[in-house]
């Protein structure tokens, strides 16, 4: 088995979920009951968590948590089209110059 999403929002897991359901993409929840637990077990472990019973789904299902959780790609970092700078994913100005991110050219 392969973990593929684990979020402690329920409701964008139960979304991931039904966008599974509909791609007829076999998976298995965890902790979907554990949520009355909190306190009692790190929150980590309480996080409802989505797992692949086969990882030959894994490319299909990935594309379906990107396209539901566009925060998750916020990570990468991003070149400044001003002054060439890096820029850490989350900061929406060069940190530099001050030049606004330019959106993805797609
Ligand atoms: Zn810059």
């Amino acid at each position: 088995m392969l973990k593929l999403f684990g979020h402690d929002d329920r409701f964008l897991v139960q979304q991931v979920r039904s966008e599974l359901d509909v791609a007829r993409i076999p998976y298995l929840v965890k902790n979907e009951y554990a949520g009355g637990a909190v306190g009692e077990l790190p929150w980590q472990e309480t996080q409802m968590e989505l797992w692949l019973l086969d990882e030959q789904w894994f490319g299909k299902a990935k594309g379906i948590v990107d396209a539901l959780t566009p925060d998750s790609n916020k990570g990468e970092n991003w070149q400044c089209s001003h002054c060439g700078e890096e820029n850490e994913g989350h900061f929406s100005l060069c940190w530099q110059c001050q030049a606004v991110k330019a959106e993805p050219a797609f």
